[in-house]
């Protein structure tokens, strides 16, 4: 039986009595698409007030019986991570800074009024899912994504924070994030909606910014766009991210610039790539962008190349930015050399096929 405290947590594996099928999962593997397949099991830990956390399961994937009034159903009190785990020619797996991704997920929760679960037991339940599904762990260009979650589950009506929560992490393999695959993406940029505000719950990853963001990514849709860029709330002038990821700017002259943290999701992508460019003599700097500012140095040829960065798509170049009055193109509109040689660094790396000289690789 496993114990009651976290720090002692130990994992009860159930396997699955109806495993897929060896040849079903290959081709479900040979698919790629991005969130559609899921692997054969899950992990979930209950957290109890009085109790803390306890019940630490890796079991057969299956739904979830919620009670209708259960506090995530209608006050949103959730929050979620994103990461992959990667098989190396050699076959072995790795995760990619997983501890960051536990860092991240409990600033998350102490901003939603939630438990902190200890980043040691945030790894370990990874790894027992990866351990057991290992063979969902897609080669060549694939990855294994990973979602590691927490809700609300406390049935009650009333605005609180609740007194059960469950964490969870599912599994999904994964090819290209985007459909047109490593080819510049568009983007729309929003001035109608914005994401987050100061004092807001922008640098959470909480289910709500989400739902927040999907009108906005409607309209990219339907302007042809892939992702939405958001502005600040107050002047909706200042660049902040897109729905998904961080951007990053390249100067005519090599260097680098991003938007300061605060409101945006602090990207694990994006403070490797920092941390990276800087190793290599790159320099980066921080800063507040305008969006017309973008418009006017891409117009003489200041900024030369913009890409997306996050888990999903690693390094994205944004190829032609569209709005409600325009649209311009970036550089000729490819993958600028900055842009590939970021992307091709970090993909190595997070492939274990560089040496890891900063204790990244898992
Ligand atoms: N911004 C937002 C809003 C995101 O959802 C993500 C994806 N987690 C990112 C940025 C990039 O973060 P990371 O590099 O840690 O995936």
């Amino acid at each position: 039986m496993p114990t009651a405290t976290a720090n002692a947590l130990t994992f009860t594996l159930h396997p699955t009595d109806t495993p897929t099928a060896e040849a079903e999962r290959a081709a479900i593997l040979a698919q790629g698409g991005f969130g559609t397949a899921f692997t054969d099991h899950m992990v979930t830990i209950d957290w109890r007030e009085g109790k803390g956390w306890h019940d630490a399961q890796v079991r057969k994937r299956a739904p979830f019986q919620l009670d209708p009034a259960a506090a995530v159903l209608h006050y949103a009190q959730e929050i979620f991570e994103g990461l992959k785990a990667y098989r190396g020619a050699d076959g072995s797996i790795t995760l990619f800074r997983p501890d960051q991704n536990a860092k991240r997920f409990n600033a998350s929760a102490t901003r939603m009024a939630m438990p902190t679960l200890p980043e040691h037991v945030f790894v370990e339940a990874i790894e027992a899912l990866v351990r057991v599904d290992r063979d969902w762990v897609p080669g060549g260009d694939g990855s294994l994504y990973l979602r590691p979650f927490m809700f609300a589950a406390e049935p009650f009506l009333g605005v609180r924070p609740a007194h059960h929560f469950i964490f969870s992490v599912i599994a999904s393999p994964v090819g290209n994030y985007f459909k047109s695959g490593p080819k510049p993406v568009k983007v729309w940029v929003s001035r109608e909606y914005t994401r987050a505000a100061k004092g807001g719950t922008g640098a959470a990853k909480c289910g709500g910014n989400y739902a927040a963001s999907l009108v906005a990514q409607a309209q990219a849709y339907e302007n042809g766009c892939e992702q939405v860029i958001f502005l600040d709330a107050a002047e909706h002038r200042w660049i902040e991210e897109l729905g998904g990821m961080n951007i990053f700017f390249v100067r005519k002259d090599g260097s680098l610039f991003t938007t300061p943290l605060g409101t945006i999701l602090p990207g694990i992508t994006r403070a490797s790539l920092i941390e990276l460019a800087r190793d290599k003599g790159i320099q980066v700097e921080e800063r507040r962008y305008a969006f017309d500012e973008w418009q006017a140095d891409v117009a003489r040829g200041e900024v030369t190349e913009a890409f997306a960065c996050g888990t999903a798509a690693v390094v994205a170049a944004i190829g032609e930015v569209q709005f409600d009055g325009g649209s311009f193109t970036i550089g000729n509109g490819e993958t600028g050399p900055v842009t590939q040689a970021l992307r091709q660094e970090l993909t190595a790396l997070q492939r274990n096929q560089l040496p890891d000289t900063r204790g990244w690789v898992h």
